[in-house]
């Protein structure tokens, strides 16, 4: 045989080793079970893209116990009385129908990371080769005093799920007497959706000018400032909402008392109020605390930002508010349907033998609507920086409104629309 030869069969037999490998990895890809665990929007964006990015040959059981989706972004709105639940509620039957994800209504009750099984709330368990999980936030009651007890005889709300809390805050604000007063607590950040407990204060506002006008709202944050938007929002207090918003930064609320509907605080005299939105210290979903994952102070879970894996446990991939961030990448929906995408880009990289994007890039923008109709934005872009090992904000990318408007309004809906499409339809 001559070297040229040698040469030629030689490589056709190493191409065919890699057609060979590739083969067996696209196997390990169609064998693999990929449990998904929670259908907000990380999980529910996840299991879509694994399905189109593995041309639909990967196998995606979503596990989500409610029976559609109810979109947090737009539900201050319905507390503000101008939208109804109906209006950002999506079904989860698409996911099925049109790509053919399996989905299991239920919820998952603990994951064993060795044995790589999930077990059910109705007692089943499931194996898995892959798992993501993206279980949003749990909000830490005990961090106010006498909050759990407030929160179940229903005289506190915090609403910070969508759902049927939002429509009974709604109605609690327009059952208030004339002249009362709505107060909105804020924890220290991260929280999730920073801009949002600021946004939620001028849709009540909004309200109370229309159907209550002597009423009042207080915004009680325990931060130095505002955390997003500052100047937009308090922009819009003082031409807008004058004499009926009043923020309080540094006000840290530690307790709460039911029957008076006081709140105490920790520096400054207690606060009196008709309705009471306490919203408590946030940690990551309590299935991610309870199975160990939320290795940074028990709180929030340290991922690999270029697949999302937990550093805590391999194979399992953690999204969305349930993560500790990088610098400035915010708890939003907008953020955990990026995540998605760059997850279920690595899982399927990983499974079909591909290299993972060592290059990831993120983006971010959150609208929030100061009234019914006018809006304000911030974008952002998050670039994967290879020696730090975490996400950072591109230099002069994204920006601010300069002012709100209602052209923005029409964008923030086209936002939410096209986000629910991309993420359940
Ligand atoms: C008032 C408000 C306004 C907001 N506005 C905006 C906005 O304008 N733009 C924006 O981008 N973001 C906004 N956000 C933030 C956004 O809602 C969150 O960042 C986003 O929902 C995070 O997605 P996630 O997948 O991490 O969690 P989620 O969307 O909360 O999804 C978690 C899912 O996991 C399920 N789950 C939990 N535990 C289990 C379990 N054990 N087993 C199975 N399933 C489980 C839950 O039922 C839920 O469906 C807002 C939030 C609030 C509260």
């Amino acid at each position: 045989m001559d070297r040229r030869h040698f040469i030629g069969q030689s490589a056709a037999a190493v191409g065919l080793l890699a057609g060979l490998s590739s083969q067996t990895k696209a196997a390990n890809l169609q064998k693999a079970e990929i449990l998904v665990i929670g259908g907000g929007y990380g999980g529910a964006t996840a299991a879509k893209y694994l399905r189109l990015f593995s041309k639909n040959t990967a196998r995606v059981t979503l596990i989500e116990p409610n029976t559609s989706f109810i979109s947090c972004p737009m539900s201050n709105l319905v507390i503000g009385g101008s939208r109804n639940l109906a209006e950002i509620t999506s079904p989860y039957d698409t996911l099925s129908k049109r790509h053919g994800i399996k989905i299991i209504q239920d919820s998952v009750s603990s994951i064993d990371p060795d044995k790589k099984t999930v077990t059910l709330a109705s007692g089943k368990t499931l194996r898995y080769d892959k798992a993501v999980v993206s279980p949003g936030v749990s909000l830490n009651f005990k961090s106010v005093e006498g909050l759990a007890q407030a929160n179940k005889d229903g005289i506190t709300l915090q609403a910070w799920k969508a759902g049927p809390e939002t429509v009974a805050l709604h109605k609690q604000i327009a059952a208030m007497r004339e002249g009362g007063t709505f107060a909105i607590t804020i924890p220290e950040a991260p929280y999730r959706c920073p801009p949002g407990p600021y946004e939620r204060a001028c849709q009540v506002a909004n309200y109370l000018k229309q159907h209550n006008p002597k009423g009042k709202v207080i915004i009680l944050d325990a931060n130095q400032d505002v955390t997003s938007k500052g100047a937009l929002f308090k922009k819009v207090w003082a031409e807008q909402y004058a004499g009926i918003i009043e923020y309080r930064p540094k006000s840290n609320v530690v307790g709460v008392d039911a029957k008076t509907k006081t709140l105490k605080l920790e520096v400054e005299d207690d606060v009196k109020a008709d309705v009471l939105n306490v919203l408590p210290q946030m940690a990551a979903g309590e299935i991610a605390i309870k199975s160990g994952l939320a290795n940074s102070n028990g709180r929030w879970v340290n991922v690999n930002f270029l697949n999302f894996e937990s550093t805590a446990r391999k194979d399992i991939h953690v999204l969305g508010d349930a993560i500790q961030i990088a610098p400035l990448m915010p708890k939003s929906g907008h953020m955990a349907n990026q995540h998605a995408k760059v997850a279920a880009a690595a899982i399927v990289a990983e499974l079909s033998g591909w290299e993972v994007n060592p290059a990831p890039v993120l983006t971010n923008t959150c609208y929030s609507f100061v009234n019914d109709r006018e809006v304000v934005h911030v974008a952002s872009v998050h670039q994967y920086n290879a020696a730090e090992k975490t996400f950072k904000t591109v230099p002069g990318s994204g920006g601010l409104s300069p002012a709100p408007s209602t052209l923005e309004g029409v964008y923030a809906w086209g936002w939410a629309h096209n986000i629910w499409a991309d993420s359940l339809g």
